[in-house]
């Protein structure tokens, strides 16, 4: 039976890293000492080594069972560069019959497959003729109707695992409520006790919240600070196109659009050269990025309100999976809440309840002066500290003001205009501006008329916006805003209404927040190499060395290749391919 030890060994000699990271090394106990494990670790934790270390050590395979197909090639190549013997079996392979001769010879150490396949008679029949050592479900979440991604197939899964009942589970998930936990437990055949759940954290990812003005200008200047790739969530087709246009022409940066209308040559190919590339920003609709396991992406940012927090997470999670800074910036107005808080009369009364839950949380996170990591956490059911030290209201607190009674003064000119103006009409009344309309209606002899002082106008603003997001305002389709949720309390002064004052000035990032040094000929020959040889091997940059590794290569100048081995990220494979030519480089620069 291998042991701990002997990971720890083959850690460092097949993947060059010095130790485990958060829960890796509880889960891989488990898997060494046979038992089924469900382990749910936040996206870029490294789930994928629990299974491929194991993999290598045990006689017989590991069948991966994984819902996408670029998935399955990405790993495909991340573990073959590593020197895991590994191979896909799916639709898009041509060379289906000599994997399963190798799967029966022994030869692999890894078998991915879609559920599609595994769930079937000839799958299992497969299975007879070979020896497979464990099975590995990635993205468990699809097999509960309570996760956000159900795949029917992966509810076929069990009778396959069930028929193998000597030969470990692991399943993987990045996200699963309490809810959706159990219930993989019980889809999958695994004990209460081998849950696993490593802390949700993301503590690279900086969290950024702020009120959307013009998106093209707000994230163009985001790009101007994160020189990496990124990823701009829109919400419909057409405002993806245009944002692109938009981004590219402003920055002079490569931007694709990414959505379900695109031809789809054009979108695999818009998707192939953005995992490639050290600097594209793909502008997409949430279609994107669940095939994608890009450890490069230096930034997510939300051109509109995301459906969740789950979403949101999952969305976000997808920045800084090598660990380096990477941003998170959600833009959001308070149409958004209004047309969705619109369409909570639409759906049936069961549902009802928990969407205005799922609205209200996001009103949360984008309204809140406190920590918004702590906001994200909580809802998650962890308790972190007040503080986190990387959001945008931990580094720089904003202002926070007592608005109830203006908030009162707006809700009843609201109220007293008969609840069908815009925020347009109703600030005129209240700054006693009285204009054609304002006369002609009469509101001009309203109690509200002119009982707001300048200086108090300019809260008005932010203070509907706020309003919107609570629910206490709602606008009609015409735009003409309604009193809703607990706006009586607040009118009766029973609810304190605290609004975030907006910054006087757009807060400027540097022009570079990057760790990599800037202007260093060591490091940018590292990475011009590195180009070279990922275009020679037909792989994306990242497959070859991470940029953390780099970093380290140019800050230690290896003098050999025992150095060499000794940095992180450079197992005995990597050494032998690469290292040679790396050393080379640090010599000549
Ligand atoms: P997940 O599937 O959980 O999102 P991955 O398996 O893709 O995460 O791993 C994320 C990154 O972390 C990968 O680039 C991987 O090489 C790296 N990594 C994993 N385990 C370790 C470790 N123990 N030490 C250093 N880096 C690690
Ligand atoms: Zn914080």
């Amino acid at each position: 039976m291998p042991t701990l030890a002997d990971a720890t060994e083959r850690l460092q000699s097949l993947f060059g890293f010095a130790g485990f990271r958060g829960r890796q090394e509880d889960v891989i106990q488990r898997v060494l000492d046979g038992g089924s494990t469900l382990a749910v670790m936040p996206t870029g934790a490294g789930k994928s080594l629990t299974y491929q270390l194991p993999a290598t050590m045990f006689e017989g395979t590991c069948v991966v069972v994984s819902p996408l197909i670029a998935l399955m090639h990405d790993q495909l190549r991340s573990a073959t560069a590593n020197g895991i013997r590994a191979a896909t079996l799916t639709s898009a392979d041509e060379d289906r019959a000599q994997t399963i001769e190798r799967f029966r010879a022994g030869e692999l150490d890894l078998l991915y497959v879609a559920p599609e396949r595994a769930s079937q008679s000839h799958f299992r029949e497969l299975l007879n003729t070979a020896r497979v050592a464990l099975f590995a479900i990635d993205e468990a979440h699809c097999v509960s109707e309570w996760g956000h991604d159900f795949r029917p197939d992966y509810r076929l899964l069990r009778p396959l695992l069930d028929s193998f009942p000597d030969i470990p589970r692991l399943a993987l998930t990045a996200t699963a409520d309490e809810h959706t936990r159990a219930d993989i437990l019980t889809q999958l055949g695994i004990p209460e006790e081998g849950l696993i759940v490593a802390g949700f954290d993301r503590p690279n990812i900086r969290y950024v919240s702020t009120h959307r003005d013009n998106p093209a200008k707000q994230i163009a200047q985001l790009m101007a600070t994160e020189q990496g790739p990124g990823i701009v969530y829109a919400p419909t087709r057409k405002r993806v196109e245009k944002l692109a246009e938009q981004l590219a022409s402003a920055t002079g940066r490569p931007v694709r659009p990414y959505h379900a209308g695109l031809d789809p040559a054009e979108r695999a190919r818009n998707q192939a050269d953005f995992v490639a590339s050290e600097d594209m920003v793909i502008v997409a609709t949430i279609a994107f990025g669940m095939g994608i396991d890009k450890p490069d992406v230096r930034f997510v940012a939300h051109a509109g309100l995301p459906k969740s927090i789950e979403a949101y997470y999952q969305e976000t999670g997808r920045a800084g999976r090598d660990g380096d800074p990477a941003r998170a910036v959600l833009l959001w107005g308070a149409g958004d809440f209004a047309t969705a808080r619109q369409r909570l009369s639409e759906v049936d009364d069961r549902r009802r309840e928990e969407e205005r839950k799922r609205l209200d949380a996001l009103a949360t996170l984008v309204e809140t002066p406190t920590c918004r990591r702590a906001v994200l956490l909580r809802h998650f059911g962890e308790s972190p500290p007040a503080n986190c030290g990387n959001c945008d209201n931990c580094l720089e607190a904003p202002g926070v003001t007592d608005a109830s009674q203006l908030a009162q003064k707006l809700l009843s000119a609201v109220y007293r205009t008969g609840q069908s103006y815009g925020l347009g009409h109703l600030v005129k009344v209240l700054t006693g501006a009285a204009d054609e309309r304002v006369q002609q209606r009469g509101h001009d002899t309203l109690g509200v008329f002119g009982i707001v002082d300048p200086e108090e106008a300019r809260l008005l603003q932010p203070l509907s916006r706020a309003l919107q997001a609570r629910g206490a305002l709602v606008s009609n389709e015409h735009g003409g805003l309604q009193l809703g949720g607990d706006a009586r309390e607040i009118l009766r002064g029973e609810q304190l209404v605290e609004i975030v004052i907006p910054p006087k000035r757009e807060r400027r990032g540097k022009r570079n927040s990057s760790p990599n040094p800037v202007g260093d000929p060591l490091f940018d020959a590292l990475r011009a190499l590195r180009r070279e040889l990922a275009d020679e091997a037909g792989v994306p940059p990242y497959v070859v060395f991470h940029d953390a590794t780099l970093r380290e290569i140019a800050a230690s100048r290896p003098s050999s290749l025992e150095e060499m081995g000794a940095i992180s990220g450079i197992g005995a494979r990597k050494l032998d391919a690469y290292g040679a030519a790396f050393l080379k480089a640090v010599q000549n620069n």
